[in-house]
């Protein structure tokens, strides 16, 4: 069976895991009810480790860069936190060492190191855990080694859901994206399994597969089959964006368009009369374009894109097998 179903961004046309065609993106979740974990079985009792553990759903970010979150998930980030009461945690794969305005590579990795603090606290999120790969080479970097860090996390946190990078990434040009989404995808299943580092169990910690995998609409033609309506966290959604002044499109663009037009003896009034103002009317104006254009679709201010998967396959054969179980089970008479 095909897992991955690709579609065309413009195409309203898309398709299920079966392959079923679907008329329109389904927001997730129904409107007024909150985030529920979709993985309500799994223990979730706290293990080894000092972690300050609560038995609530959990989510786990892993981002490769630090503006990757506030970009394609900071609504929905916060709305897990605060109406799911999500306990949410951060992994980050790389330094962020290319991605700065400083010549110093130091300084690059400590600005963004600060800035994905700030981003984190914004959004309620519990704790960064910072892997430190090289920025842009995580495709040189030891996939097992990878990985085994990642089953680490996930056994110790043991979320019931993850959110990153579609490991399947068409159209993704950035190694350290797919390298993460792939490292993500086979860790949550391995994390799961009981002869995979056996130190771990040894440690005190049980196996435990991530279930629920929300990943990112990174680029145009990557597939989604759920919208989450954001609208009432557009203002975390520019905070979060306008955090990162280090790196991406977003945070200072709009103090240096503001510098660039002064220079030029020319300004535009929507700007402001400060950096902040400016930075703030361009995140709003030009980032969050893309989820107004699919909120409107919806009825929504401003939306953000995931294709959901879980194991509901698993979960079909599981009952499926329970059922017949108890259909022709009968006594067994002694001879
Ligand atoms: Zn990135």
């Amino acid at each position: 069976m095909t897992i991955w179903q690709y579609t065309d961004a413009e195409s309203d046309v898309r398709v299920d895991r079966a392959g079923a065609p679907m008329s329109g993106l389904p927001e997730w979740p129904a409107p007024g009810r909150p985030f529920t974990a979709p993985t309500e079985r799994q223990d979730r009792a706290p293990r080894a480790g000092r972690l300050d553990r609560r038995e609530v759903p959990t989510l786990v970010v892993v981002q490769a860069h630090a503006d990757d979150l506030a970009f394609l998930g900071a609504g929905t980030v916060a709305r897990m936190v605060r109406e799911g009461g999500y306990d949410a945690y951060l992994v980050q794969t790389t330094n962020d060492d290319k991605c700065g305005p400083t010549a110093s590579v130091g300084e690059t990795v400590l600005a963004n190191e600060r800035e994905t603090e700030a981003v984190a606290s914004l959004l309620g999120i519990r704790r960064t855990f910072n892997l430190g790969y090289v920025n842009h080479f995580l495709d040189t970097v030891s996939v097992a080694e990878l990985r085994a860090r990642l089953v680490f996390l996930f056994r110790l946190l043991r979320p019931d859901v993850v959110m990153t990078f579609n490991p399947a990434h068409p159209a993704e040009q950035n190694p350290d994206h797919w390298v993460t989404g792939q490292a993500v995808e086979a860790a949550r299943w391995m994390a799961g399994l009981d002869k995979d580092y056996p130190e771990h169990l040894a440690a005190g910690l049980a196996p435990h597969v991530v279930r629920g995998r929300m990943y990112w609409v990174a680029r145009a033609g990557q597939a989604m089959n759920r919208v989450v309506d954001v609208s009432d966290y557009l203002e975390t959604k520019v905070e979060a964006l306008a955090a990162h002044q280090a790196q991406g499109t977003a945070g200072s663009t709009g103090r240096r368009l503001r510098a660039t037009l002064a220079a030029q003896g020319r300004h535009i009034p929507a700007l402001g009369h400060d950096d902040e103002s400016a930075d703030r009317t361009y995140v709003r104006r030009f980032m969050l374009a893309p989820g107004a254009d699919l909120g409107a679709r919806y009825g929504m201010a401003c939306a953000e894109p995931f294709l959901y998967l879980d194991d509901a396959d698993a979960d079909a054969h599981e009952a499926s097998v329970a059922a017949w179980v108890e259909a022709n089970a009968v006594p067994t008479v002694a001879p």
